[in-house]
């Protein structure tokens, strides 16, 4: 599988109708796929528990999608194998009360990754240049004026080029994933979430709203992904029509950045295994408590 077509790293604009939805490379079927998922995922979970003994590197992976864009089920899958030790997943909704009287990163800052861990952003800071520049929602904002005027996003743009820079430089890397999904799949989808009793839950008339500005949501992903991606902190657009296929995508791509990185067990230095031995002398030699 060739991630790098997915890759987006700002060497160019690029336009989002360039990436297409339903591809699935040369594979047919989840079943031809499944086993290289597996495959994956069981090293994923090798390296991650290096990741954490080594305790230098954090690992901020970012999700973003329109609604139904399988988000939530690329996380369970990819990180089924992992150890949830060395993972936590965060969900970004609407700002409550007290996060807006931050500034907008605050509310991430504090889910960031400690080196050695995983963090997974379900939505991010992202949305603050996505649902929030479709509906110009830093206009409501209670802030001075000259922080809501028509460069807000522009400057945003910039404050998450430095802030994701400004990461790397503090040995977290950022992974950020589009879920790239067709008009016509969400239909698919919303509808399965209206006529499948288990999934009701899922579907709220507001999703239904935010499909009617599905272009202005286009736009202002590509407008993101064009001012964000980075060599040291690239986007990837997945085309997301077909599950199985995205998130094998998804596992290939964190593979690769987890082999990258390279994390090992700390070595053991002479001295410490000398001790090592004598330590499992003295278990040896233990008189056993016999009852
Ligand atoms: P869901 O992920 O389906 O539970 O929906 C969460 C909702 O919260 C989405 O409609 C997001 O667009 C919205 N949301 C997340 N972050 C923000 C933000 N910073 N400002 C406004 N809405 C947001
Ligand atoms: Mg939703």
């Amino acid at each position: 599988m060739d991630i790098g077509r997915y890759k987006v790293t700002g060497r160019s604009p690029i336009h989002l109708d360039d990436f297409n939805t339903h591809e699935t490379g040369s594979f047919t079927s989840n079943q031809d796929i499944r086993k290289a998922v597996e495959k994956n995922v069981l090293e994923m979970a090798q390296w991650q528990s290096k990741l954490y003994a080594e305790g230098k590197t954090g690992l901020l992976i970012i999700f973003q999608a329109m609604d139904a864009g399988g988000k939530d089920s690329a996380i369970k899958h990819v990180m089924s194998g992992v150890n949830p030790q060395g993972v936590e997943v965060y969900s970004f909704k609407q700002p409550s009360v007290e996060e807006l009287s931050h500034d907008y990163m605050w509310r991430s800052f504090k889910a960031l990754p400690p080196r050695g861990k995983i963090a997974i952003f379900n939505r991010s800071y992202y949305e603050d240049v996505l649902v929030v520049k479709v509906h110009k929602l830093y206009e409501q904002l209670n802030v001075p004026d000259r922080c809501k005027d028509a460069d807000t996003i522009d400057k945003r743009y910039k404050h998450i080029r430095h802030f994701e820079e400004y990461l790397w430089d503090n040995g977290i890397i950022t992974v950020k994933f589009f879920l790239h999904v067709s008009k016509d799949e969400q239909r698919e989808r919303f509808l399965s979430r209206i006529k499948e009793k288990d999934k009701n839950w899922k579907f709220t008339k507001s999703d239904l709203d935010e499909r009617s500005f599905w272009n202005d949501y286009q736009n202002a992903y590509q407008s993101a992904v064009n001012a964000t991606a980075t060599k040291i902190s690239p986007w990837y657009i997945i085309p997301a029509d077909k599950k199985w296929y995205s998130r094998a995508v998804v596992s290939q791509v964190l593979l690769h950045v987890l082999r990258d990185i390279h994390p090992q067990y700390p070595r053991v230095t002479q001295e410490q295994r000398k001790a090592l031995s004598k330590y499992k002398e003295w278990l040896i030699n233990e008189p056993l408590n016999k009852q």
